[in-house]
């Protein structure tokens, strides 16, 4: 059947269109249930120095395995958090949980969250944020937030203002997924990024195509240049990671330095990560 929208247009529902919109509201109302029962959980992928492969922080990853419907990815249960107004509470949780965990971490360690486009739409989220490090008494100085180009464009202003109160009490902020997306040089102008993520579209395709190598070339001058921090994301082999040394890429991420991790592994990780940094001081 068909339907009248706004402005006289015409919109056709096919039936897959009706069994789309039934699945989101399935995960919907699943999703809400979860996040009043917290059983979404914060994952921990390690961010590595590239040139000494030292751990020097996390990224928090939200899981959740929901007891009907099994595994959700986050590409799939976020986008639904922010369109049906669960992404507040959900991102709450997450960071509440995450930051409970981090403080546990050796203090060098910096923790980074993401937040989603329309958090940065939301003026009370800078507040959230605040209240909740107060409450687990995690060091803001440690807390790095991940943002992408898309949150900034909605409502510049309203995301330049969250960003200002955040690095006011020394949160870092970082701009996600660099290259992809409505990439606008002027935005790096703008606002002050901390730290800048090469997206992995990038770095996957550094070894077989010019191209590529071009473009992370010329980010890691212009961030050199701005003074920003970068780190390469998605590295999966050891010839990719050479490479970005070689270019003077100074972080990386990947499944080549671990995956995403629950909050007991990640403590695994670092002790054994700790103990061999130990054996090579000594040794
Ligand atoms: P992102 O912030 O760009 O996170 C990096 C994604 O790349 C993660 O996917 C991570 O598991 C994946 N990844 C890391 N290393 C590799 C690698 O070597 N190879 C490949 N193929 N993938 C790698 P994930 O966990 O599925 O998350 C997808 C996206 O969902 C994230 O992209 C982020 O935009 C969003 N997301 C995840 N957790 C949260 C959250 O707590 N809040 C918000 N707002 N968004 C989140
Ligand atoms: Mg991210
Ligand atoms: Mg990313
Ligand atoms: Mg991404």
């Amino acid at each position: 059947h068909a339907k009248r929208s706004g402005r006289g247009k015409v919109v056709v529902y096919t039936r897959e269109m009706e069994e789309a919109a039934k699945r989101t509201t399935r995960v919907e109302q699943a999703l809400r249930r979860a996040v009043a029962a917290e059983e979404v959980e914060p994952h921990f992928q390690p961010i590595v120095d590239l040139k000494t492969r030292q751990v020097i922080g996390f990224e928090t990853l939200a899981r959740w395995t929901d007891r009907d419907l099994g595994f959700v990815p986050p590409n799939v249960f976020i986008p639904i958090a922010e369109e049906r107004g669960i992404i507040g509470p959900l991102s709450q949780l997450l960071l509440r949980k995450a930051t409970e965990t981090a403080r546990n971490w050796p203090d060098e360690l910096f923790l980074s969250f993401n937040l989603s486009p329309s958090q940065l739409v939301d003026q009370n989220t800078a507040e959230q944020i605040l209240g909740i490090i107060a409450k687990t008494g995690f060091d803001p100085r440690r807390l790095e937030i991940e943002i992408t180009e898309t949150g900034l464009m909605t409502d510049p202003a309203s995301a330049e203002k969250i960003v200002s109160e955040l690095r006011a009490v020394g949160i870092r902020v970082s701009l996600d997924d660099f290259g992809t997306g409505q990439s606008s040089l002027g935005r790096l102008r703008e606002f002050h990024f901390d730290k800048l993520k090469i997206d992995r579209a990038f770095v996957s395709s550094i070894l077989e195509d010019k191209p590529s190598e071009h473009i992370i070339r010329a980010i890691l001058a212009m961030c050199e240049g701005l003074g920003m921090d970068v780190v390469a994301e998605g590295i999966e082999e050891e010839g990719q990671a050479s490479r970005l040394v070689q270019f003077g890429c100074g972080g990386g991420q990947g499944y080549l330095f671990g995956r995403p991790c629950d909050a007991e592994a990640t403590m695994g990780y670092l002790r054994e990560a700790y103990r061999s940094m130990a054996r090579l001081r000594t040794a």
